[in-house]
């Protein structure tokens, strides 16, 4: 674990770095990049050699969702860029960016067997570089700030980036509309892939990229999930078997909401009060329980919005369809039981759950 020699603001300073040096991982299939110059003379070559580049953007803790976005991006693209790096400034002061999952090792190893496979598909591109960068690199000026009114060269996305995550989480999508402006203008990928399970990051990624003009395609990629439908997650593994059960009622009041519209109910009445009426008895179930027994939650919200402007919609109008989505906010455990599984962190971190369902458009 090497720290970078500058010091940044207290928040930065909590940013941790992968354990293995780039030279440890040169026998590796592809190339870890920890700058942008090297990356960049990369891009040079493979651009001259007429090869097309697909970018996927993560904060590491890899899991089946990342790897199915790689999969789509090596199956478009004759080299795939991963990037890996904890945005600092898209967790606002009290968010979990020290907690935030780091799994550095395994991450390279899941790559590494990601482009065993890849090679063994035909026709298929492979993963050629991660970028890796530190937070210095990343944030060359300023320490990169968390503060909704913090200076730095910010890109801001509004007013699509206020509503829904945006509203509990007032600093998150210009942290991430920023860091992608910036993983963009590095790696000049001819597309850019992002999971329909951050959908609202979606959104706001297509804006920025028609606003300003960038020249590449953004790509979206189903939302992986676990058998019983819950959505895969880096934060998942602080749930625990308790959590992780209750959890799923987001999923289960999304679903339900969908097949209202799917029978045919078009207003917002109709379709959010299947989903409503699940999350509420889930809730009213676990408030009966003991403390060693229950996983408490609050709906931070359940939505029905426009596709492309995210306004809440009264009415779906069928031509156009609609996105449903929520945040649950799990509680920690009150109290746990000896053996019991309660996730990495022993129950005590708070675990946001998002999902999403698109309504897809009726002809
Ligand atoms: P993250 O590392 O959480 O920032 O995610 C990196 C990318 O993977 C984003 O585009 C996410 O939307 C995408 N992603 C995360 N979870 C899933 C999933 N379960 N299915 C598909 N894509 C996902």
């Amino acid at each position: 674990m090497f720290r970078q020699a500058r010091q940044l603001s207290t928040t930065a300073s909590l940013f941790k770095y992968p354990s293995s040096s780039p030279s440890s991982l040169r026998h590796y299939s592809f190339k870890v990049f920890r700058d942008v110059t090297p990356l960049r003379t990369l891009r040079r070559e493979l651009l001259l050699s007429k090869r097309t580049i697909g970018l996927v953007p993560t904060m590491g803790a890899l899991h089946e969702g990342h790897l199915s976005l790689i999969r789509q991006a090596a199956s478009e693209n004759t080299d795939v860029v991963v990037s890996i790096f904890v945005n600092p400034t898209q967790f606002g002061v009290n968010e979990d960016l020290s907690s935030y999952p780091r799994t550095w090792d395994a991450d390279v190893a899941k790559l590494e067997d990601l482009n065993s496979e890849l090679s063994d598909t035909n026709g298929s591109g492979r993963i050629t570089a991660i970028l890796a960068p530190t937070a210095q690199t990343m944030y060359p000026t300023l320490p990169p700030s968390s503060e909704v009114d913090g200076d730095g060269s910010f890109v801001t996305i509004t007013p699509l980036a206020k509503k829904l995550e945006g509203a509990s989480r007032p600093v998150f999508f210009r942290g991430v509309a920023t860091v992608c402006m910036k993983l963009f203008n590095i790696v000049g990928a001819d597309r850019v892939y992002f999971g329909q399970k951050d959908v609202q990051q979606t959104v706001v990624i297509k804006r920025m990229v028609k606003d300003f003009h960038i020249d590449t395609d953004v790509r979206i990629g189903p939302t992986t999930r676990e058998d019983d439908g819950l959505a895969m997650s880096s934060r998942n593994v602080y749930l625990g078997g308790r959590r992780r059960a209750v959890g799923l009622a987001l999923y289960k009041a999304l679903k339900a909401a969908e097949g209202s519209y799917e029978s045919g109910m078009l207003s917002r009445a109709d379709i959010l009060d299947a989903a409503n009426g699940i999350t509420r008895q889930v809730l009213s179930e676990q408030q009966s329980l003991s403390e060693t027994e229950r996983a408490l939650f609050e709906v931070d919200y359940i939505s029905l919005a426009d596709p492309d402007t995210l306004d809440e919609l009264d009415v779906v109008d069928p031509a156009k369809g609609a996105i449903l989505s929520g945040a649950l906010k799990m509680a920690p455990l009150e109290k746990t039981n000896s053996g019991e599984d309660c996730g990495l962190g022993d129950g005590k971190v708070p675990v946001r759950l998002i999902d999403n369902l698109i309504l897809k458009p009726v002809n």
